[in-house]
């Protein structure tokens, strides 16, 4: 059985539309992490980590003023 890799999960993790090739590669995730605990564990991992780092920029980007978008 071939394992996801590191671009696999980073990449499922970052969908935020439907397309259909993000929808083929929620698939093959999903259809790999439901029989594979060691996935699993590395997309659960990937996330937390994504959580932190989106709730620590969040914070950042709060305590600079709100508009963050531009560069100073
Ligand atoms: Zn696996």
């Amino acid at each position: 059985m071939e394992h996801l890799n590191m671009e696999d999960i980073l990449s499922f993790l970052e969908i935020n539309e439907l397309t259909e090739s993000n929808l083929a590669l929620a698939k093959r995730v999903n259809a790999h992490i439901v029989r594979c605990r060691k996935c699993a564990r590395q997309v659960i991992a990937f996330h937390e980590i994504r959580e932190a780092f989106g709730k620590e920029t969040l914070k950042r980007q709060a305590e600079k003023g709100g508009s963050s978008a531009e560069l100073d």
